[in-house]
């Protein structure tokens, strides 16, 4: 998750967040390769600041970057915290309940206009066992009507449930508000059309993109499911590279293309959404 420094420092105030031990690696976006790199921290001489350099192997790229360890600091989320700042915001009332592992909380129950939901927080699906968070998820499994916040990502659509009847990604509802968090209540009820078109297909199906976003996506899709490097999305394009690092951040948040499942391959490549999205794959049904 991508946080802006104000808000990560607010959030640390509120003892949401706290600093975790640093990464081991990053993505490299200045580099055209957008590699994940593990760079090797020293001190040069003993003394001096400290300082991470990766050898990078891109024939096309410089060599080797500087990458200040700053960038390389990583938080960790005060789950017990988020969870009661989120259900305050929310309104919900009863005990809540954690399980899977930490990684799934009801917070509670919510009440809007003679509607009645559970909320629910879930975290770490990008973890490797991640797509098996649900299976232990008794008391999420046993909601009739569940509305269900996600932390970072959201699932697979082929993993939502009929008892989800809301799901949300946290970070996009959630603001900040004299120092409280504050959730648009109205959207935790939001009536989302079940199950035909859970909201990452229709989101991708139907989300508007822009000339430069489409073009990226078309020169995408000529890959296939093959990861792309920047520099050949560029190239395939024919747009500056800016324009193609911002159309590909949008594309992957809208799940029309993705990094590769393991982080060291290199490149973006289309979804299965994205390539349908374009004509190279038959619209479902
Ligand atoms: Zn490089």
């Amino acid at each position: 998750m991508k946080w802006d420094d104000g808000l990560l420092d607010t959030l640390m105030a509120m003892g949401l967040m706290r600093e975790g031990k640093r990464a081991e690696g990053l993505y490299l976006e200045e580099c055209l390769a957008q590699a994940w790199a593990e760079p090797i921290i020293w001190r040069p001489n003993g003394k001096g600041r400290i300082t991470g350099v990766f050898c990078c192997m891109e024939p096309d790229c410089a060599g080797a970057h500087i990458i200040e360890p700053e960038r390389m600091r990583a938080w960790e989320l005060d789950w017990d915290g988020l969870c009661c700042a989120v259900a305050s915001a929310a309104k919900a009332g009863g005990p809540m309940h954690t399980d899977a592992e930490s990684r799934v909380t009801m917070l509670g129950a919510i009440t809007r206009g003679g509607l009645t939901r559970e909320l629910f927080l879930v975290r770490g699906l990008s973890r490797r066992d991640g797509p098996g968070v649900f299976a232990s998820a008794a008391r999420l499994n046993a909601s009739p009507n569940a509305t269900v916040l996600f932390c970072g990502e959201m699932p697979e659509p082929q993993q939502r449930r009929p008892n989800w009847k809301t799901v949300l990604v946290l970070s996009e509802i959630i603001t900040l508000h004299r120092g409280k968090l504050a959730l648009p209540l109205h959207r935790l009820f939001e009536d989302q059309t079940l199950p035909a078109a859970p909201a990452g297909t229709a989101e991708a199906a139907s989300g508007t993109l822009t000339q430069t976003e489409l073009e990226v996506l078309q020169a995408l899709a000529e890959g296939g499911d093959e990861p792309q490097l920047v520099v050949q999305l560029v190239a395939a394009s024919g747009h500056k590279r800016d324009a193609v690092m911002q159309a590909t951040r949008r594309l992957i948040s809208m799940g029309l293309a993705e990094r590769p499942g393991t982080s060291r391959r290199k490149g973006i490549a289309a979804t299965q959404q994205g390539l349908r999205r374009v004509g190279r794959l038959p619209k479902m049904a």
